[in-house]
């Protein structure tokens, strides 16, 4: 064998691995089935390449696009080695060139699509030519959960099989927990080795904040950025235009996107975004795939994104040069209503529902994460980390008080009224506000009513927020939301838990200030 080291540097022409690379290298080399996890282009294709040419035999890639198919084809032969593709759009001559390279054993890295090997004998053809590796490329289409599912994907395994029961690594840049179990279940035979790397972004400044006031957090937010190309993400497209106008007004280059804009007008903004300094694109999530413009100095977004995956590609659209980029994302117990709104009102299956469900609830416990966000996202990733000094959390600190009683006040405020009820009304309740409601409901004569009078609504929302991303509530949807006890809550209000809540976000921004100078 080869040393790996040699090999990357005399064939590939590169001075050092990127970090996770030459773990899975090492692994595949020690003949490991792997799962690995790592971002787009952060160089996934060399931990197959590198260990085919460092060993004897034929490594068969599967690869859903024959585009990419080609691209990597003609990089390899560029760096001599012998790789060809099956694949629909090749001539005879390709197809005679590589079957006679297979044959001869010459062929050393084997494109070809998913249906081309599920749909023919091509597997048995390859077993007897020698196989020895299976690298299975952008394998979160094995899974219903992703956005790419590919009905041909879930035949691997079989394919797997046929080919004798091959060493197999798949690579994907999906890396939740639902997509990745599929992986597992559908590809591998036992448990593959799991790598996960890559997904940290230290350039970008993390930070979130309630909502108190948007426009003017937003507006504080971009005049840190002023003269800086910027994207802000609404949720809806009223929302881009009005905002869109109030950047204008006061004085940036604020540009509207969203999708119920005249083709024209939106292939303009896009357009002037990509080629000019300074603009603040104000759009809807329809904006930002597929758009690769290196110094974006900022993403804000004025209200809770769809999930903890959408959060964190809508974020990494900054910062791609690898310079210093800010970001803000705001969120209020609306948005999160909103959100699971948006979920039960699909299309999806239950199931998928499920896995909908729990990406927002990551993203609402990240909001309201009581430590380092960094650590907390990577930990969502599977990485783990040190805390990162450059995040909200680890440059202002964060402040915690035993809020097991208010917890408590909140939970029982919960149960006494019948898990019937949504935020504004239990809230009331504990100010001991007699509202329209709280009459004609009687809930004036409950025993929690009132007992949070020494608190702000503000601050009750914020504490229903905390105890919901730690789990001990959990929001039914009805008209307006209802909140009913987890077994976690359950546990805190029988005094059986203690739970510690942040007391820094309780607080107004300038008595936060104030506080901790
Ligand atoms: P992915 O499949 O993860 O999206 P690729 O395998 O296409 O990424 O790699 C992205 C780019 O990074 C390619 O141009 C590749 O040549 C380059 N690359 C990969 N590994 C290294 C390395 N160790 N040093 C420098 N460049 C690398
Ligand atoms: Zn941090």
């Amino acid at each position: 064998m080869i040393d790996p080291r040699q090999i990357l540097h005399d064939v590939f022409g590169f001075p050092s691995f990127r970090e996770g690379q030459e773990e899975i290298v090492r692994a595949v080399l020690a003949g490991e089935d792997v799962l690995a996890v790592m971002p787009t282009g952060a160089g996934k294709s060399l931990c197959y390449q590198l260990p085919t040419l460092a060993r004897q035999g034929l490594t068969l890639v599967v690869s859903p696009l024959i585009a990419l198919m080609r691209d990597q084809v003609a990089a390899l032969r560029h760096f001599g080695i012998e790789a060809g593709s099956l694949n629909s759009a090749n001539d005879a001559e390709e197809n005679r060139r590589v079957a006679e390279a297979v044959r001869e054993g010459r062929m050393r890295l084997l494109y070809a699509s998913p249906e081309r090997l599920a749909n023919t004998g091509a597997p048995e053809w390859l077993a007897r030519a020698g196989v020895n590796l299976l690298a299975i490329d952008e394998a979160h289409c094995v899974s219903q959960w992703g956005h790419d599912f590919r009905p041909e994907y879930a035949l691997l395994g079989d394919v797997r099989r046929r080919l004798g029961g091959v060493q197999t690594i798949a690579l994907t840049a999906t890396a939740d927990v639902a997509t990745r179990s599929d992986i597992v279940e559908r590809l591998f035979e036992g448990e593959p080795r799991l790598f996960i790397h890559g997904f940290d972004r230290p350039n970008l400044r993390l930070a979130m904040q309630a909502k108190e006031n948007t426009r003017r957090q937003l507006f504080s937010f971009l005049d840190k950025h002023r003269h800086e190309s910027g994207i802000v993400y609404c949720s809806s497209r009223d929302s881009t235009e009005k905002l869109a106008d109030a950047l204008s007004q006061a004085g940036y280059r604020a540009l509207p996107y969203h999708a119920g804009m005249a083709q024209a007008e939106r292939a303009r903004n896009q357009d002037m975004f990509l080629q000019e300094d300074g603009i603040v694109m104000v759009a809807t999530v329809a904006f930002g795939m597929g758009i690769d413009k290196p110094d974006v100095r900022f993403v804000a977004h004025a209200a809770l994104p769809k999930s903890i995956e959408a959060y964190y590609q809508e974020i990494g659209r900054a910062g791609r040069d690898g310079e210093a980029a800010d970001t803000l994302t705001l969120y209020g117990l609306d948005d999160m209503r909103l959100r699971r709104l948006q979920i039960e009102e699909s299309e999806s299956s239950d199931e998928q529902k499920r896995v909908e469900r729990q990406r927002l609830n990551a993203l609402v416990a990240l909001c309201e994460a009581p430590r380092c966000r960094r650590q907390t996202l990577l930990a969502y990733f599977g990485e783990s980390a040190e805390p990162c000094g450059n995040c909200d959390l680890c440059i202002d600190g964060v402040m915690s008080f035993d809020g097991t009683v208010e917890a408590q006040k909140l939970l029982s405020a919960i149960v006494r009224t019948g898990e019937r009820f949504g935020t504004e009304h239990l809230i009331s309740i504990l100010v001991g506000e007699e509202t329209e409601a709280v009459r004609r409901f009687g809930h004036a004569q409950l025993r929690t009513f009132g007992v949070g009078a020494d608190r702000s609504k503000a601050e009750w929302r914020s504490l229903l927020r905390q105890i919901y991303a730690a789990g001990l509530v959990s929001l039914e949807l009805t008209e307006y939301g209802r909140w009913t006890l987890t077994e976690k809550g359950v546990a805190v209000l029988k005094g059986q838990e203690r739970i510690e809540l942040r007391s820094d976000v309780l607080m107004k921004p300038r008595e936060r200030r104030r506080r901790r100078a």
